[in-house]
Order: C-alpha cells, then sequence, then structure tokens
C-alpha cells in the first residue's frame, strides 16, 4: 500500500510569504524559494507563474489559482486577501507565488498592507524581474557607463480611472538624464506610448521587445522607436512581453553574436 504523503504541520501561528517566481525558467527560482514552496501547506499561484516550479510544492499542500489565464476571470484583489488572511489565522503556512519578483507590478504593495494589518506575519522572497531575464537573453546590461545612467521600470497599463504614465516626461528625463526605460504591460498601449515617447526620444532609439523571456517559447524582436508598434503587429508579438527602450541596445548591433542569435529567429527589424 502506498504511504500517504507527509503534510508539513501547520506552523502555531500562520504566515505568509510572498514569492517570486521569476521570469518562466523554473531553474531561475532562488533558493529561498524552493524552500518556501517546499514548506508551505498554502499556496496561491498568480497569473504568470510557471507550474513547473509547483514540483517543489509537498504533495499534501493545497494549490489555489488565482490567476486568470485560461480565459477564466482573475479572482478578485479583496479575495485574494481575505482568503490569506483566514488561511495565516487558521495557522497555515501560505506561499503566495507571483511571476517575476513580488516587488515588481505584483500589488505587494496592497497585499503586505492588509496582512500586516490584520496582524499577520509577511515575508518577501525576491524573484528575478521579467525584464533581468529578457535582458540576459539579449547578452545585454541595463545600465552602461556610456548610454545609461539608470533605468525605469514603467507599467503601461493603469488601473482604472488613472491617467498612468506620463510618457512624454518620461521621454524627456530619459534622455537628459540618460536612462533605459523598461516598459512591463506594454503591449496594449504600445502605439500611445511610441507616439507619446517619439515626443523626446530620437525615431532611432532602439528598442528590444521580448516576450516570455527566459520560456522555451522565448521571442524577440529588435527595431527603432517609429517602428514599436509596427513590429509587434508584423511579428504577431503579445504579453507578456517587456519592451526595452534606450541607447544601451546599440551595443547589441556591435555584438555580432547577439545579433545573429536574433536574426536567426527572423525576429528583427533593422536597427
Ligand atoms: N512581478 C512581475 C511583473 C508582473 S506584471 C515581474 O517582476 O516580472 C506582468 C508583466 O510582466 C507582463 O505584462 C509583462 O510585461 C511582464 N512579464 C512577466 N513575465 C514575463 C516574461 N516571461 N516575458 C516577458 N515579460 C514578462
Amino acid at each position: 500500500m502506498k504511504n500517504k504523503p507527509h503534510k508539513p504541520p501547520a506552523t502555531a501561528v500562520g504566515q505568509v510569504s510572498l514569492v517570486g517566481a521569476g521570469p518562466g525558467d523554473p531553474d531561475l527560482l532562488t533558493l529561498k524559494a524552493v524552500k518556501a514552496i517546499a514548506a508551505a501547506t498554502v499556496i496561491l499561484v498568480d497569473d504568470l507563474v510557471n507550474e513547473a516550479v509547483l514540483a517543489h510544492a509537498s504533495p499534501s499542500a493545497r494549490i489555489v489559482y488565482v490567476g486568470k489565464r485560461g480565459g477564466c476571470a482573475s479572482t478578485p484583489q479583496a479575495f485574494i486577501e481575505k482568503l490569506m488572511v483566514s488561511e495565516a489565522h487558521k495557522g497555515e503556512n501560505v506561499v503566495r507565488l507571483k511571476g517575476g519578483d513580488p516587488l515588481v507590478f505584483g500589488r505587494s504593495g496592497e497585499e503586505i498592507e492588509a496582512l500586516q494589518q490584520a496582524g499577520i506575519e509577511v515575508h518577501v522572497v525576491n524573484g528575478i524581474t521579467a525584464a533581468l531575464g529578457a535582458l540576459a537573453s539579449l547578452n545585454t546590461a541595463l545600465t552602461h557607463r556610456d548610454h545609461a545612467h539608470g533605468v525605469l521600470m514603467v507599467t503601461g497599463h493603469a488601473k482604472p480611472g488613472d491617467p498612468g504614465t506620463d510618457w512624454r516626461a518620461l521621454a524627456h528625463t530619459a534622455r537628459q538624464a540618460k536612462l533605459t526605460l523598461v516598459v512591463y504591460m506594454g503591449v496594449a498601449a504600445a502605439q500611445r506610448i511610441q507616439d507619446e515617447l517619439l515626443h523626446g526620444l530620437a525615431a532611432d532609439t532602439p528598442v528590444a521587445i521580448v516576450q516570455d523571456a527566459t520560456l522555451p517559447s522565448q521571442r524577440r524582436a529588435l527595431c527603432t522607436l517609429d517602428c514599436l508598434h509596427q513590429t509587434l503587429t508584423e511579428q504577431r508579438m503579445a504579453s507578456p512581453c517587456v519592451l526595452v527602450i534606450g541607447d544601451v541596445l546599440r551595443g547589441l548591433a556591435s555584438l555580432g553574436q547577439a545579433q545573429e542569435a536574433v536574426l536567426a529567429r527572423g525576429q528583427i527589424r533593422a536597427m
């Protein structure tokens, strides 16, 4: 007879860990994330988390999918927060698994607040954010002493009713301060982002688009800012993508190897 899987004991007082699952490749999980997943009694799995990371979970852990993939509506944020609070109060060791790093566009700020208000112990376990996975696939740094003194991570998707990012102001700042722009959730608004950024950035500013970074399905395209929307459409690229914009990518043109890798996939537009 097969032994019943051993259920890790629920801790006397529950806790919640917000754990980064990285951009996709399960080998990019941190050791700390692996330990947190293995110790969890309840795991709430967000959208964009590669299910392969659940191989580290205890067979008896309760897995709850709260993402919106597969055409289902995503679980309302308030419900997720309530669930985390009630499970932790029952003494469960809850892991909230999020794509990339939990602290980057992951609504962790709201969740940490809600949990702390309910008197629950919260831990954050970092993951590799999508932009870094994407840049690694291009063998390009986000900063460069000659081209970029820093980085701005921005979202292309604002909360309903919020006017969102001021792209024109951002373009001027990026040019004047020599910053690389990294846009998350930018596919739907790409045309507007392109048009607005062109008020402050040169039309030939290089752009890299990386879809499904670090996964076997990864796709990359290089273009100039004036062709951003066209490239997304022609290459049929879709979410999840990160858009990397800035002169730091100019190095890519001189890196024969990296450019060839992109060319071989037939997804480059001339830089
Ligand atoms: N916390 C996540 C970001 C969540 S917002 C992180 O740190 O990466 C979701 C957005 O992240 C997507 O719309 C996309 O812009 C980006 N993203 C997540 N995974 C990605 C991947 N594998 N490839 C490209 N972009 C990705």
